[in-house]
């Protein structure tokens, strides 16, 4: 019989320093994920890296570690005569800029690059639109070693001066496909002809779609190919579902979903801004909280709603897809497609919200009738069948669908309608009441009278009295 020799890596075998591997482990970094595995080794050696990997497999920390890593080895080992007269000032310029489509990526890319490189002495900033340049540009004329940037506001800043990319060693684009879904691909044409062509380039994509292939081509030196899972597969952690229902019905259905107390981290996507902002309002008059979050609301109202979402009482999420792409909120065990998207990718993309590092999830879609060539389009791509069902009527059927069950429930136990308890009140007002009231009870005849009538309260004859705990 064949032996069995799998050996895993640790990041110790992936020649990182002692920083970066102290503070792997404070993150709780135990090994590498498959996209770290293959990319960290060419990038640590300087070779260009073309990455397709789906979002949440450890993307981030691919490109950030061997970007960390090389440019503290510059830093130790000056070898040209500026580098050493620069050192010697003390003085930081910037050695690796990374790209990012959208404000949070960036804003996430950067929380990355303290956490890896918080031991290193490296310094990273984080600049996007949509805020005043004040801030960013004081960091950029404090000298930074890595820029994260979305191309529009580091245009802006280069155009006033504030930005000089001709030291740059190291070019990150992420999200590539996504950049150029976005129109930012005049932007990235202009920025790349500001770097140095002698650099290392490291380009990542959730799709090869054939634009992203291109590129590669004009931008990268013969690149090292890094493929984790195949194009357009979905997670295998996700358990996927498909509710046919009538578009009418499906806010219905959605707060019928929501509405289990016992209701985890549930994301919701929605096709449009309007139609994002429609469902967190009705779920809100349902009584269930949520918050919407797409590329209307200003900058300070999506860094509040994220930071909300990743409190410990988390609201449902509302999004377009801005937030389908890149973006790592963790612990997100329910997707709820509102709508389906037209471009079939966007699906995964969705549903990888879920699922991340590891863990597993549910995506639940509401299809409509008028939806179902967009499904099959998706069944296509991913080469597999979505299990599609009628969107269940009572609310007790759907609960028990994204419930998860106690430990000690038995599968065949018999569903009982919930007695209907009133919440007492805590208003002093009515707590005083319900004093006297049972007080009232203690010293009469154990029956409360109107004021007014001659007797106890009589019982109707006929219907069923409902009895209400007060
Ligand atoms: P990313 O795809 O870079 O957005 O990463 C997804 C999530 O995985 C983030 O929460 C990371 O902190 C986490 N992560 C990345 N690499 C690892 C790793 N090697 N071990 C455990 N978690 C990781």
């Amino acid at each position: 019989m064949k032996e069995c020799n799998t050996t895993i890596m640790k990041f110790e075998d992936l020649s990182l320093s002692k920083p970066l591997l102290r503070s792997l482990e404070t993150a709780g970094y135990e090994t590498p994920t498959p996209i770290q595995e293959q990319t960290i080794p060419p990038a640590l050696k300087g070779r260009d890296v073309v990455g397709c990997a789906q979002t949440g497999t450890g993307k981030t920390a691919a490109f950030a570690l061997p970007t960390l890593q090389r440019i503290l080895d510059a830093e130790n080992r000056p070898n040209t005569g500026s580098a050493k007269r620069r050192q010697r000032s003390g003085r930081r310029v910037i050695q690796a800029l990374i790209l990012s489509p959208t404000r949070e990526l960036a804003g996430q890319i950067g929380e990355s690059l303290e956490t890896y490189g918080a031991r290193t002495g490296l310094k990273s900033t984080v600049i996007f639109g949509g805020v005043k340049q004040h801030s960013q540009v004081k960091a950029l004329q404090r000298g930074v070693n890595i820029l994260v940037a979305t191309p529009g506001r580091l245009l802006d800043l280069v155009n006033q001066g504030f930005v000089n990319l001709a030291s740059v060693k190291i070019l990150v684009l992420d999200e590539a496909d996504q950049m150029l879904d976005m129109g930012f691909l005049p932007d990235l044409h202009k920025i790349v002809a500001q770097v140095p062509e002698e650099r290392q380039t490291l380009m990542f994509s959730a799709t090869m779609a054939p634009e992203i292939r291109s590129l590669a081509q004009q931008w990268l030196r013969r690149p090292t190919e890094v493929e984790t899972n195949p194009e357009a597969s979905t997670p295998e952690l996700i358990s996927q579902l498909v509710y046919s229902v009538d578009r009418k019905r499906k806010q219905k259905v959605v707060t019928q979903l929501l509405m289990d107390p016992k209701r985890t981290k549930t994301l919701i996507f929605s096709r449009t801004k309007r139609g994002a902002d429609k469902i967190a309002r009705r779920l809100t008059r349902d009584g269930i909280y949520a918050l919407s979050i797409h590329g209307d609301k200003t900058q300070a109202t999506r860094r509040a709603v994220m930071k909300k979402f990743s409190s410990k009482r988390p609201p449902v999420l509302v999004a377009t897809d801005l937030a389908a792409r890149g973006l790592d909120f963790s612990g997100i065990s329910l997707v709820i497609n509102y709508d389906l998207p037209n471009n079939p990718e966007v699906y995964v993309h969705r549903i990888g919200r879920t699922a991340r590092a590891g863990a597993s999830g549910q995506a639940i879609t509401l299809c409509s009738h008028d939806e179902r060539p967009l499904l099959r389009q998706i069944e296509k791509l991913t080469g597999q069948r979505v299990p599609t069902e009628k969107a269940p009527m009572g609310s007790q059927e759907l609960r028990a669908m994204t419930r998860k069950p106690e430990a000690n429930e038995q599968e065949s136990a018999v569903e009982e309608k919930p007695v209907e308890r009133r919440k007492k009140s805590r208003h002093p007002k009515w707590r005083a009441r319900r004093k006297s009231k049972s007080a009232r009870g203690a010293a009469g005849n154990g029956s409360s009278r109107r004021k007014g009538t001659k007797g106890p309260r009589k019982k109707k004859k006929t219907g069923k009295r409902v009895t209400v705990n007060s």
